[in-house]
């Protein structure tokens, strides 16, 4: 009988899956995770991703009634090895869009194809290739509206999803057990994170239903408001590829056609965009995407840095998201725009510093999502935010969380401060912060930027290469 190995990379789950369902459809199949450790290939791997990999990849496991073969080690070679050893004549997997694993595919093809072996390589994490959406003159897109429009709606529809194959599983003994690649942390950081995620393919629909059912009326306005419970948060499922935008886009068409739908499929759009990015351009994850920010005066500063990162800027709205973060893994989006933009733009600290953070602190940390989103907010990315449009952190606060119940769940030390006072403390009067039990500097820090002083200079800094370009 034929034997097709199966190589799970970001698509961890057996419904719509495409190479999956080819492997499963040719003969026997070898399911196959390797956790890349050489070259450095996983180091962009975060605590919180780790810990979600361990989840998805117990759970993939349980699907496949225990049959995933786990290793750890260089894939091509891995993969190599096992062709031989078991006398394997096809290989397929889905592909991904991170440069460094462009790269490896390349490298398995061309070492797989000199063998005789067949690669068959399928398209299960995009609604759209990144490789087949071009502008007409075959460029690729840098503005967002289009890219979706024209390139991608304008072109076809997404592929239906298919239903999950029946398979006949080959099992190494060689292969390792789950725990082996040390996933999880030694400290128990981690402990809040089971109340808020359930990692893997069931989850991932468990997650979609409650959405289908409670969060997808009202999401076009409702998903600017962290209190509300209007977003998804299916984009760690996303990231893992334990759901697919197939199922997902469809799910949500199938239900109604309105402008929520429209809403959320446009999100799904902006992934899509993300991911044409780095795929047309991969440097964007370490240089500026807009090279005149190349020369930008950042001013890097290891005390503010620390500050944001703890949740202890002394700005609520920015505290509360970067605490949402750090306990849970996750921060709304809306949030994220404003932490991220207070970080560039009133702390003058470069995005790569941010995006670090973000890439080792969110369950949901995507080398596309996020690299595309920090350009973004700092401007110098592809559509992005324009450098002189500044959030207000506190404006922000008052107008997306008006009676602050997201920064009071997040802040408790301040809570008890009247909404007047909340979003900026440090303005209230000795007798509310008396009454409200808040001694400022000590039970919560004062501000560490002067939002005023801290837009203007950013200004200033945005003057000095505005010339250039
Ligand atoms: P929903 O509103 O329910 O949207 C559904 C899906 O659409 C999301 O799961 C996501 O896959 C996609 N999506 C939504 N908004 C965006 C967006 N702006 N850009 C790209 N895709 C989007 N998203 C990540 O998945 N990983 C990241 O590492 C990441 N880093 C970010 C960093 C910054 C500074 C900012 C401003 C945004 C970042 N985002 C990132 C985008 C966005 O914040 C998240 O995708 C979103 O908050 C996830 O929550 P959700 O699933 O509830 O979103």
């Amino acid at each position: 009988m034929k034997k097709t190995i199966h190589w799970f990379r970001q698509d961890l789950r057996v419904a719509d899956n495409p190479a999956w369902v080819s492997a499963c459809e040719s003969g026997a199949v070898f399911p196959v995770y390797i956790h890349d450790t050489e070259n450095g290939r996983d180091e962009q791997l975060g605590a919180a991703s780790e810990w979600w990999l361990h989840h998805s990849l117990e759970s993939l496991n349980k699907s496949l009634g225990g049959a995933l073969n786990i290793y750890a080690g260089d894939s091509a070679e891995i993969i190599h090895q096992l062709v031989r050893k078991y006398d394997i004549s096809g290989v397929t997997w889905n592909g991904c869009y991170e440069p460094w694993r462009v790269e490896l595919d390349r490298a398995v093809t061309d070492l797989l194809e000199k063998e005789g072996i067949e690669v068959a390589v399928f398209n299960g994490s995009l609604l759209w290739a990144p490789e087949e959406v071009s502008k007409q003159d075959g460029t690729p897109y840098k503005v967002f509206t289009p890219f979706f429009k024209r390139g991608c709606l304008g072109a076809m529809p997404p592929r239906r999803p298919l239903p999950e194959p029946k398979g006949r599983y080959g099992r190494d003994p060689e292969s390792v057990e789950l725990k082996e690649l040390d996933l999880l942390p030694k400290q128990g950081w981690d402990a809040a994170f089971y109340d808020h995620w359930k990692p893997g393919e069931t989850g991932a629909f468990q997650r979609l239903e409650s959405f289908l059912a409670l969060g997808l009326k009202g999401y076009k306005e409702g998903r600017d408001f962290p209190a509300r419970k209007n977003v998804s948060r299916l984009s760690p499922h996303l990231h893992f590829g334990e759901i697919s935008p197939n199922q997902i886009w469809y799910a949500v068409r199938n239900r109604t056609a309105d402008d929520d739908v429209g809403h959320f499929c446009s999100e799904l759009g902006w992934r899509e965009f993300s991911n044409h990015l780095l795929f047309h351009f991969p440097y964007i994850t370490k240089r500026n995407l807009n090279p005149k920010f190349d020369v930008f005066p950042w001013d890097p500063d290891e005390k503010k840095l620390q500050a944001w990162q703890q949740g202890k800027t002394g700005i609520p709205i920015v505290d509360a998201g970067m605490r949402e973060l750090w306990q849970t893994g996750y921060m709304h989006n809306r949030v994220r725009m404003v932490a991220a933009s207070f970080l560039v733009k009133n702390l003058l600290i470069h995005w790569k510093e941010g995006e670090r953070w973000f890439r080792d602190t969110l369950v949901d940390a995507d080398l596309a999502n996020n690299t595309a989103s920090w350009q973004w907010v700092a401007g110098s990315g592809a559509d992005a935010a324009p450098y002189f449009r500044i959030f207000n952190a506190v404006t922000q606060g008052r107008k997306f969380d008006s009676d602050g119940a997201y920064i009071r769940s997040y802040i408790p030390e301040i809570s008890r401060l009247p909404d007047k006072y909340l979003f900026s403390p440090w303005e209230a009067p000795e007798n509310i912060l008396r009454e409200a039990g808040v001694v400022m500097g000590s039970d919560y820090p004062l501000p560490i930027a002067d939002l005023k002083k801290s837009r203007a200079d950013a200004l200033a800094a945005y003057a000095t290469i505005k010339e250039g370009g």
